[in-house]
């Protein structure tokens, strides 16, 4: 029988621990009821019910860090190193701007060398003289107050930071050479300097427990966000979990589900490790509350294969199939 006192709970804003563990859980008809919730409140605070597109640019898998849920890391062999150059760059953003795309994500591993800064600064200085209402999105990892100064002063509009989870010891686990303080110092830097921010989590890391993701659900409380997202971990086939077990997607999807119930002005992707998880996944993320979607079209075809940041084999949602599914949840670009 469905739970409907906790989901009235959860309509009244009422998010104790014990309900948003209860909640983690929903299935068949109770999780069927909490994404009703979700899309009820996507819906007032987006009457337009639109979808943000990103077009995501992967500019470089150069990464000085040693996450160990990445495949991307120091210690991986097999991908060649590479960074895009100017020009290539340059014709990217306009191809994408020509399709009337209005929204740019730069992804890279966390390069904090002065020279990769000037890079991504001319860039970003550049292709927002030229396509002024182009909005810049950068995910390039910790880097000093300075260089956010620079990138901010560059023109890019926001930046996305995740905290990965909001256990501190957990966190030294899977990333050994950082700190869950510093990137929570970080992700305050970025608010002060005026971008718009977003963070996140991932779902189902080694030696997680449930009250570490409701803790997480109530950490994003602690940043002034316009944007939050999850992820369900995938064990990297080259990354030091690769023996580990995956995470649950449902989890997943109701986690997405109660940040739009707990936080519905947010922007909300649904990512592709969603699909990775489970065909039709991001569909799913998208039914579950979310309202932005990430597509592919920006990294070079033969350069893909080098950004395998959660799996070498993971899927690359193409353009058509992120129309297909963007309609089939009812929402427009
Ligand atoms: S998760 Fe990001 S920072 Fe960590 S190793 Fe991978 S690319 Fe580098």
């Amino acid at each position: 029988m469905i739970n409907k006192s906790a989901l009235q709970q959860l309509a009244r804003g009422e998010f104790t621990k014990g309900l948003l563990h209860m909640a983690l859980l929903f299935k068949g008809k109770e999780k069927e009821g909490l994404f009703k919730l979700a899309r009820q409140r996507r819906k007032e605070c987006f009457p337009r019910e639109e979808a943000e597109v990103r077009s995501v640019i992967e500019i470089s898998n150069i990464c000085r860090r040693k996450c160990n849920f990445c495949n991307i890391n120091t210690h991986a062999k097999t991908s060649k190193r590479y960074l895009l150059g100017y020009k290539e760059l340059m014709t990217i953003a306009e191809h994408i701007y020509n399709k009337n795309r209005k929204v740019l994500l730069f992804q890279s591993g966390e390069n904090n060398s002065q020279k990769y800064i000037d890079f991504i600064s001319k860039c970003v200085s550049n292709i927002k003289h030229k396509f002024s209402n182009l909005t810049i999105i950068l995910c390039l990892g910790n880097l000093s107050y300075k260089q956010y100064r620079q990138l901010r002063e560059a023109g890019a509009d926001r930046y996305i930071l995740k905290f990965e989870t909001s256990n501190s010891a957990l966190y030294r686990q899977i990333k050994p050479d950082g700190s869950l303080e510093k990137r929570v110092k970080c992700i305050k830097v970025l608010n002060g300097l005026g971008f718009d921010v977003g963070t996140g989590n991932i779902i189902g890391l080694p030696n997680q427990t449930i009250t570490d993701i409701v803790n997480d659900l109530l950490f994003i409380r602690n940043f002034k966000l316009t944007m939050a997202s999850t992820s369900v971990f995938i064990p990297g086939e080259e990354s030091n979990y690769r023996n580990e077990p995956p995470g649950d997607l449902n989890m997943a999807l109701n986690y997405m589900a109660l940040m739009r119930i707990m936080y519905p002005w947010l922007l909300i992707p649904s990512t592709s490790s969603l699909e990775k998880a489970k065909r039709g996944g991001q569909y799913s993320g998208l039914m579950a509350g979310a309202n932005a979607i990430t597509v592919h079209d920006g990294t070079p075809a033969e350069l893909k294969k080098h950004f395998p940041i959660y799996s070498t084999a993971r899927f690359i949602p193409n353009e058509k199939y992120i129309k297909e599914i963007v309609t089939k949840a009812q929402l427009d670009f």
